[in-house]
């Protein structure tokens, strides 16, 4: 953007952050009638925790009844099916086993078939050690749920998409434009002031923070905003490592759930490349992306719990990606935080806090979430 220090330029809505949640908030508003403009402190769309994550579209299983996870996570993935099928993007409805490894986690399956239930998800179906061996030979398991509309799909293809139909109604994505500061209501008919790092100054009547990892530390910055309202930010890295050769499997395998992750699972990208993870190491920063090959032996134990047949040197250091969590370790997990003005009382004013997985699932009900409360 040009550098235009002493003066303004009005906009009528500025997202921060083209991240899938952004872009899908972005398109949203844009499909309702406004202006949008989405500020990107990189060079593309979609570099940030939305390029580092399973690509698994999921059914909305695990999440507390009532939960926004639980209700966008559900209607976002009809929608999200919906939309990849109208556009032509990839995407696969492999479906995906819930494994009990030990005798007691079938009791945990059952518990979390009840949880799936009174979020609407109806269709998980239990199946024996045989029937899931029959599905998949080479599983180790006392019982498994199937879960047929788990899917994977291709996330880049899919912000690209949400980009164009942003720029088809008239919006745009400036890239290379890290936001600084915003002073919120300090503009002429309280616009909110957005000062980037260059320099340039936006009146916006509408602002959306959906910077991702950085998002509890940019609000911190904006002037006229409680910092009580800001939640902690805490990060939860998960590596992965990708099998070397071929899997055997056709469905995603996920373990019984942990505390902070979904336990380290198979999933399959569209080219039927296996990867494992992602784990869970609590870092202090954004930064830590390395992985370090040491984890793999932690990774032979968890995965041979539902695959025996894992070969020694099978698994290679794939990549990492950092959960952007309200929530500390111990802590059970939060809830997705989307504070608007009836939450903080700034009006034109979103901040989206801890948009950890199902973040990329939900995106076009979230999208659809925040227009909503941005209705005048
Ligand atoms: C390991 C892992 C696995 C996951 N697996 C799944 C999964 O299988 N299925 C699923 O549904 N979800 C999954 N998720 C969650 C999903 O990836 C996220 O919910 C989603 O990508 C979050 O998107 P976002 O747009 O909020 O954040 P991001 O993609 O991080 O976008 C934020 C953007 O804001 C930009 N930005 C930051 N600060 C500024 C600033 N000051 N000015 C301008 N721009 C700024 C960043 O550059 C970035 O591009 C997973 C997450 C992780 C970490």
């Amino acid at each position: 953007m040009d550098k235009t220090n002493s003066s303004s330029e009005k906009v009528d809505a500025v997202v921060i952050g083209a991240g899938v949640v952004g872009l899908a908030v972005a398109r949203s508003l844009a499909l309702a009638g406004r202006e949008v403009w989405v500020l990107e402190a990189a060079g593309a769309v979609g570099t940030g925790v939305s390029a580092r994550n399973s690509e698994v579209i999921h059914a909305g299983i695990y999440y507390p009844a009532g939960s926004l996870k639980a209700r966008l996570c559900v209607q976002g993935r009809h929608q999200l099916y919906a939309y990849l099928a109208a556009r032509g993007i990839a995407h696969q409805r492999c479906g995906k086993l819930l494994v009990a490894c030990t005798p007691a986690q079938t009791d945990t399956l059952h518990a979390t078939q009840a949880k799936a239930l009174a979020n609407g998800v109806d269709d998980l179906q239990w199946l024996s050690r045989a029937q899931a061996q029959a599905l998949e030979p080479e599983l180790a398991c006392h019982g498994a749920l199937l879960s047929p509309s788990t899917g994977i799909v291709d996330s880049h293809a899919l912000m690209l998409s949400l980009q164009a139909d942003l720029e088809n109604a008239g919006g745009q994505v400036v890239l290379n434009t890290p936001v600084d500061t915003v002073e919120l209501g300090a503009g002429s008919d309280k616009r909110h002031l957005v000062r980037t790092h260059d320099g340039t100054l936006l009146a916006a009547r509408t602002v959306v923070n959906a910077a991702g990892l950085s998002a509890p530390m940019l609000a911190r910055r904006f002037g006229g905003l409680a910092p009580a309202l800001v939640p902690t930010p805490y990060y939860a890295k998960g590596s992965y490592f990708t099998l070397a050769a071929r899997a055997p499997f056709r469905h995603l395998v996920y373990p019984v759930p942990e505390a902070a992750g979904l336990g380290v699972h198979l999933t399959l990208d569209l080219g039927s490349q296996a990867k494992f993870g992602p784990d869970v190491e609590w870092v202090d920063g954004p930064g830590h992306l390395t992985v370090d090959p040491a984890r793999a032996a932690s990774f032979y134990t968890a995965v041979r719990q539902y695959w025996p047949g894992l070969p020694d040197g099978a698994l290679l250091p794939g990549y990492a990606g950092i959960r952007p969590k309200i929530s500390g370790p111990g802590a059970p997990a939060a809830d997705f935080c989307i504070q608007g003005p009836l939450d903080h009382g700034v009006a034109g004013l979103v901040n989206l806090f801890g948009m950890e997985s199902p973040g990329l699932t939900s995106a076009l009900a979230i999208g659809d979430w925040v227009a909503e409360m941005l209705r005048a």
